[in-house]
Parts: structure tokens; sequence; C-alpha cells
């Protein structure tokens, strides 16, 4: 009987990437081991190393009895979330909302600079492939969310959906679950503004228009590149660039407030694209902009290093040569008030330019603004009853 075997191991010695020609990359840190190309094809992440929590790494090698290649692809499965609350709170002081929902765990569209990948590790599971394939899902997550507006002592505010993984991502093509929460949200006459990579939002432009008519909902797309061959490889299961410009221009057209976030930017990889997708942005109708720096907290700077090791290696040391340009001197800094947008001169010269392209396509004259006038708070179970 042959085997290939997934053993668990103290953390291995791993084998560091030669590096590029001509590129003396900024100090490598230890890189996990690849996984197959044909597992995981399609996907984003090269690895699927062990989360922070986790005392022992697993890595997959060959026994001798059977090849690693007949080990089988990475699945997407999704699995019950059985949290009894749905709205999760923040206080963070850089960010425009205090309240969140989050249908799902893990994303499948995979992109490589997720900073929400790191949350895979609280599951015991993989920032890497493992955020991108085993999945989470609350079902009940529209019924949670009815009881938690219900709540005496409830205030509404805008609820941010998408902030964290993304709502429309393809297994809500059937699971509906973004829906059932804005339906929802509509009855009750609550706010909510929304965040994705996903065309799929389309769907819902007939509940969106009509929550947008009494200033109940606004929507951002997050549109990185306009250049089909990066937009695969770093972001492989998203909407691709062209469709999620398509979805800007419906729901503009639909009378929804729609903002292109041009997000992340990354130096010497789509930074020179953020004039021409403001440009395609605003002839799609779009009114508002906003755009975020590189953020690699935790796992994700490694996987992101790895990736760009493997699809962009003669850009690795100008990359990061230029994110630490604008990170203090670090890869990453998590500093309220400059994790958005970075410091330094270059960070200085993408703000600039940012704002003479939206001062030119017309975009940021005006900010929508949601109301809570319309909130309803809703029955409570055995309310309706006591009236009989
Ligand atoms: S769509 Fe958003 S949540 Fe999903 S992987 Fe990409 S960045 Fe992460």
């Amino acid at each position: 009987m042959s085997r290939a075997s997934s053993h668990a191991l103290k953390r291995p010695p791993v084998p560091v990437p030669s590096e590029p020609a001509g590129a003396a990359a900024p100090d490598f840190p230890e890189l996990a081991v690849a996984i197959d190309r044909e597992r995981r094809r399609g996907r984003g992440a090269q690895s699927n190393a062990s989360g922070r929590y986790e005392a022992e790494a697993r890595v997959a090698f060959d026994d001798g009895w059977q090849s690693l290649d007949d080990l089988p692809p990475f699945k997407t499965t999704v699995s019950l979330d059985t949290a009894r609350k749905v709205i999760t709170r923040n206080d963070s002081p850089d960010i425009g909302f205090d309240r969140s929902i989050n249908p799902y765990r893990g994303c499948e569209h995979g992109c490589i600079y997720c900073f929400a990948r790191p949350t895979h590790a609280y599951l015991g599971l993989s920032p890497g492939l493992d955020f991108e394939s085993k999945l989470y899902a609350k079902p009940d997550a529209p019924q949670l969310l009815e009881k938690e507006l219900a709540a005496p002592d409830y205030e509404p505010r805008m609820i941010a959906i998408g902030t964290n993984t993304d709502p429309y991502q393809p297994i809500e093509r059937e699971r509906k679950i973004m829906r059932g929460i804005l339906e929802v949200l509509e009855r009750t006459g609550h706010p909510v503004g929304i965040v994705t990579k996903s065309a799929l939002i389309v769907r819902d432009a007939d509940i969106l228009a009509r929550m947008a008519k009494r200033n109940l909902a606004k929507v951002a797309i997050s549109v990185t590149t306009l250049d089909p061959k990066l937009a695969r490889s770093m972001e492989p299961r998203a909407s691709t660039p062209p469709k999620r410009l398509e979805a800007l221009r419906r729901l503009s057209a639909a009378g929804i407030p729609t903002t292109v976030m041009v997000a992340p930017i990354i130096p010497a990889l789509n930074d020179a694209e953020m004039e021409r997708i403001l440009d395609a942005a605003a002839h799609a109708g779009v009114k508002e902009a906003s755009y975020v720096l590189l953020r690699l907290p935790l796992e994700v700077r490694d996987l992101f290093r790895e990736w760009l090791m493997a699809n962009y290696p003669d850009r690795y040391r100008h990359v990061f040569t230029l994110i630490r340009d604008m990170r203090g001197g670090k890869d990453y800094d998590s500093q309220w008030g400059t994790r958005m947008k970075g410091t330094g001169p270059m960070a200085w010269m993408i703000g600039r330019r940012f704002e003479i392209a939206c001062e030119k396509h017309g975009l940021n004259k005006r900010r929508s603004k949601l109301t809570t006038d319309h909130f309803v708070r809703p029955k409570r179970a055995g309310e309706q009853l006591s009236l009989f």
C-alpha cells in the first residue's frame, strides 16, 4: 500500500528560495514549503503553513511509498459557524465604523494580500491555503441580526459588511445569507455600508436601490488593477476588473452611492495604475474614491513574500524597499493613523497623486451620508403575542 503522508513535526528547517538574479533581496524570513502547483491551482497562497498558535507544524513529505503529486487538490469546504452573535464591535479610531458583520469566515477570493488571513489562525487553521478553502458560513445571521437589533438598548449606527471577509464571495450565490441580512436591514430601516470585490452584489441591487432612496445604503468596490494577468494571480477568484467596473456602473445607475477603493496600493506593482483605475471608475458613474496602502500584518507578510518571489521575482527587492520606505523601515507598522496610508516621501507622493486624480475626475466632491432616522426596532419574540 502506498502513502504520501502529512505528519505533525517539530517546525523543520525550511528551504529558502534563491534570490532573483541581480536582486539582493532584503533579509528573507524562513519561508514555508510551497504546495505543489496542481494542488493549489486557482488559489492565491503558495503554502499552507500552520497558524501562529500551533505548537507543531504540519508538513507534507514523500516517505518513499508514493509521490506527493498524488495528494488531492485543495477543495473548498464550508462548515457552520455557530457564533450566537453576528454584530462585531470595534473601537479603532482610524476607521469610519464601530460595528460590522461577516456572514462568512475565510474567503474563497484568495487575495494574497488579504489582511483577514491571520484570523484563520484563531480556528487552528492556516492563514495560507486553508483561509481560501476551509470556509465557515453563518446561515442564521439574518435571524441573529434581527434579535440583536430588537434589544431595547440597541442604538443604530451604520453596520459595515465586507470589511474583513467578502460577503459576496462565490458561496453566497447559493447560500444567500447576505441577501437575508439586507432584507432585515431594509425592513428595520437600518443603514449599511458594503465593501466587496464581487460583481454578485448586483443581484441585490433591487434592495440596495430602495435602501439608497432612504439614505440607508452605500457600496464600495475595490479595484486593484486593470491588468488581467496580475488580477488573476493576485486575487484569483474575485470578479475580474471589467466585471467590477461594470458592477459599479450598474449600481451607480440604480441610484446607489458607490465608492471605488484602490486598495491595496502595492508600490512598483500596481501603484502606476491608480490614475487609470480612478478614471475608469469615474466613467462608470462612481462619485467617491479612497485608497489603502498594502498592509502586511502577521502571516500575511510571508505569504505575500512567497507569492511575489514566485510571480514577480525581478521586482521583489524593489517592492520591499519601497514598502519599508513607507513603513518607517519595517515591512509593516500597525500604528493607528498611519497604517492605512504609510509615511515618508513615497507615501506622500501617492497621496498627492490620488488627490490630483480625484480632482481631475470630479471624485469626492461630496460624501454620501447615511441616516439612522428610519430605524424601527423589530419586535422581540413574544412582544407581538402580548397584544392579544
Ligand atoms: S475579497 Fe477581501 S476578504 Fe476576500 S480574500 Fe480578497 S481581500 Fe480578503
